[in-house]
């Protein structure tokens, strides 16, 4: 996959026929891409759901990088599938969020993959989906079992989080977490999947700008001859051409903060100064708002008050989203930072 940036997969969320498969092969291909996903064996929330066409997939997808030249993907999740692989000439596999989020199947992948008999099994690339939850630890120790057991082409993939809350998007981005997943594994390749974070086709292209703002290194992107036929997840796959349009207009920027100009690089630095300057007050300000919670539980306990006070906390947070108004701040930014600093001091008082 030694592809320049940005790296870009693409290809059906399911390989459901010969024809489909190699018509959005072909179109592809022609749209110059290189790298080819298709999923034969589909891990549904519900019963009932299309669930792949299973191992006759593998020939297909062996015929797309024959006749196209281009590399296929498919997603492993138990041991039979990794057989099949194993004994075809696939050798890129992913391993999707619902099988991240549990430890023992990534063993059992792991330990059925390195004591097969195939020779070339730690060359197999390996792209691993974060968990369904956002759970940095869960994403973290799957990538170390992989490298523990002696794969090195690894590769990890951001398809969002699963959230009550999230009204916007199918799968939560919650970008933090695959920055932190890149501060911990700088030399792990990682690509942003915005067609199961976004659930619907028309934020394929802000999404995918996003990430490349965010410095992500290639994208996994679901595309279809013909989405609207899809046999899973219609509603998010894009045609090749559509494709090809938001590729050609992705802004992808290559310059790093090292080849800059020393101009510009003793501007940041300056600014990056200051910020340093006001984080370090803003935690000189939290410990003295510490010191004083502590000293008025104190004085709950010694009168018998409980510690949490509905009345205040609601005057609190109220006085917050005015001020945050005021200051032309998020909101939704404040409240959350409220409700951490209370949740804090509250903890402390107990
Ligand atoms: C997929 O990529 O088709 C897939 C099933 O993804 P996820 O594991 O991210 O839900
Ligand atoms: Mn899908």
């Amino acid at each position: 996959m030694n592809q320049s940036k940005p790296l870009i997969i693409s290809g059906p969320c399911s390989a459901e026929s010969r024809k489909q498969v190699l018509s959005t092969a072909e179109a592809l291909s022609k749209k110059g891409i290189k790298l080819f996903r298709a999923g034969i064996w589909k891990p549904r929330t519900k019963p009932g759901n299309f669930e792949g066409v299973g191992e006759k997939g593998i020939k297909w997808l062996e015929e797309v990088q024959e006749k196209y030249g281009i590399k296929a993907a498919t997603e492993v999740a138990n041991p039979e599938h990794i057989s099949a692989i194993l004994n075809s000439s696939i050798n890129i596999i992913w391993i999707g969020a619902r099988t991240v989020s549990d430890p023992f199947s990534i063993q059992t992948i792991i330990n059925t993959m390195v004591t097969s008999n195939n020779t070339d099994v730690l060359d197999t690339t390996i792209l691993i989906k974060n968990p369904i939850n956002p759970d940095i630890e869960l994403w973290c120790g799957a990538v170390e079992r992989f490298k523990k057991a002696g794969f090195t082409k690894l590769y990890a993939i951001h398809r969002g989080f699963s959230s009550i809350e999230e009204k916007i998007y199918r799968n939560s981005p919650i970008w933090q977490v695959p920055l932190e997943f890149k501060r911990r594994f700088p030399d792990i390749p990682l690509l942003c999947d915005p067609s199961h974070i976004a659930g619907k086709r028309n934020l394929i292209a802000p999404l995918s700008q996003r990430a490349m703002d965010l410095n992500f290194d290639g994208l996994f992107i679901e595309s279809h001859i013909d989405p609207d036929s899809a046999l899973s997840d219609s509603a998010q796959q894009i045609t090749p051409d559509q494709l090809g349009i938001i590729l050609d207009n992705l802004i992808v920027r290559h310059n790093s903060f090292d080849s800059a100009s020393a101009q510009i690089k003793s501007k940041i630095d300056f600014s990056r100064d200051e910020i340093d300057d006001i984080d370090m007050r803003i935690f000189s300000l939290l410990s003295r708002r510490m010191d004083i919670t502590k000293e008025i539980g104190k004085l709950k306990k010694l009168n018998n008050i409980p510690v949490f006070q509905s009345k205040r906390y609601s005057q609190i947070m109220k006085d917050a989203s005015k001020k945050a108004n005021e200051l032309e701040l998020n909101p939704d930014f404040i409240a959350k930072l409220m409700r951490l600093i209370h949740a804090e001091s509250v903890r402390e008082q107990k």
